[in-house]
């Protein structure tokens, strides 16, 4: 019976890449329609409903589409094949079936840094702080994807460190497990026409540059002269049809900077098809927190991206002001974990605290350790999910969770106390609950329709 589900899956999807390809403005609507026929439709209805729309109205979304159809035949294929159905679909199912039978968090991502080492010393970066060089090996990386599908999870991001230090063994990666999806959050310095010839061959890798504004932001705190090789990096994507997007990390320095229109057009112009904001994390003993946007910068970068949502033809998500359309804090397996290169099985890439390692245990035990098993019996961790985060916005959350499971720092270097890095939040939590009330119960109240 289930193979020929499986059959009647292979059939349609094969179907579904047919129709990527050729006129988007005929084969659009035909895809639409394949997946109202196979999906039940409270499955991404909203986001089928918007595709939709964009087609009808040739929005900026629609702008975005055609991008799409823009890219390497085959890297598109494999972009559709791997992160729509693999990541998304079939896993997404397979996650949730798991997630029930286990008792614990199955997560959608699997973050993993390959290495601690990095070329460049970027001020605030953790990364810069580890001096050892430390790294996952080949072998590790993996098991932890092999038992990652077995519990449904297609989907691998890496972090660091720079990564692409490792980039021969993340292209081994691609080629051992073309079922998958790679992304890469990397400075870009170490893309390069080699590199780029290895992506269209293995077709299921994607970078992820770091930008962290205009040129003159960019270079005070990367380096100088490493914006100038980010924007060949990007030159270099373009011309090979290979996707990319770009993550930033916004903080009270760069932040009118990285909301401006001029910002999000730099973006678009160099070929970027998302952008993932990070806001700034206090995270470790010495961390800058005259860097934390005040409420005002936040509230501005709230309006600002949903603005630039509705007319620029990027993907963007703001993480920590997003967290409203994936039901708050995403971490502990709920929709990923973190595994650093020392092994320490994280709830998230901002939270170094663990009881479990994947040197000495299954990613399913991870799963089921005990702060993995805290975030599952307390998230959300707080109904407005404006303030999403255990530490962040609800500092009271992590050092409780810490002292209750016994998890203990992971930091390669200098470990930080849950009560220094609680303590030290506080005065940011009170600082942006009001704005964050009064934004939540504005895009709730439906008046106005915003
Ligand atoms: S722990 Fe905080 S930073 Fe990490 S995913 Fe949850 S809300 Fe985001």
């Amino acid at each position: 019976m289930s193979t020929i589900k499986e059959t009647m899956q292979n059939i349609a999807i094969q179907q579904a890449l047919n129709y990527i390809e050729g006129n988007p403005e005929e084969n659009i609507p035909k895809l639409l329609e394949l997946a109202d026929k196979l999906l039940p439709s409270d499955w991404y209805g909203t986001q089928r409903k918007a595709i939709g729309k964009a087609v009808s109205e040739k929005n900026n979304w629609y702008q975005l589409i055609l991008k799409l159809y823009e890219l390497d035949p085959g890297v598109r294929k494999a972009f559709v094949q791997n992160f729509l159905f693999n990541a998304s679909l079939k896993g997404s199912a397979i996650q949730y079936d798991n997630a029930e039978k286990h008792g614990c968090n199955v997560p959608w991502a699997i973050l993993l840094d390959p290495t601690s080492a990095c070329n460049l010393k970027c001020t605030g970066c953790w990364a810069a702080e580890y001096g050892n060089q430390l790294n996952l090996s080949l072998e590790t990386m993996d098991s932890i994807i092999r038992q990652g599908k077995e519990l449904g999870t297609y989907m691998y991001i890496y972090t660091g460190g720079e990564p692409l230090v490792r980039k021969k063994d993340l292209i081994k990666l691609c080629e051992m497990h073309p079922d998958c999806s790679f992304l890469s959050f990397t400075n870009g310095t170490l893309i390069d026409e080699d590199f780029c010839q290895e992506m269209l061959r293995v077709k299921n890798f994607v970078p992820a540059i770091s930008l962290e504004g205009f040129a003159e932001a960019n270079d005070s705190r990367r380096g100088q002269g490493v914006y100038e090789k980010v924007t060949k990096a990007m030159a270099l994507l373009k011309e090979h049809k290979l996707p990319f997007g770009i993550s930033t990390c916004y903080t009270s320095v760069n932040l009118d900077d990285v909301c401006s229109e001029e910002y999000f057009d730099l973006m678009i112009d160099s070929g970027a098809l998302f952008v993932w904001f990070f806001h700034y994390m206090p995270v470790g003993n010495s961390a800058a927190m005259e860097l934390l946007p005040s409420p005002e910068q936040r509230e501005k970068m709230y309006h600002k991206i949903r603005e630039y949502r509705n007319t620029k033809p990027i993907f963007t998500l703001d993480f920590q002001n997003d967290a409203e359309y994936v039901g708050g804090c995403i971490a502990g397996g709920r929709r990923y974990l973190h595994i650093n290169a020392k092994g320490a099985v994280e709830p998230c890439v901002f939270i170094h605290y663990s009881n479990a390692n994947i040197h000495d245990c299954s990613l399913l035990d991870a799963l089921k350790s005990p702060i993995f098993m805290a975030y599952h019996d307390n998230q959300p961790f707080n109904e407005n999910m404006l303030r999403p985060c255990p530490m962040l916005e609800n500092p009271d959350c992590i050092r409780r969770m810490v002292k209750e499971t016994g998890a203990v720092n992971t930091d390669y270097q200098d470990p930080e106390s849950a009560e220094h890095l609680s303590t030290k939040c506080i005065p940011y939590a009170e600082n942006w609950k009001a704005t964050a009330d009064k934004l939540w119960s504005c895009s709730h109240c439906g008046k106005c329709g915003k």
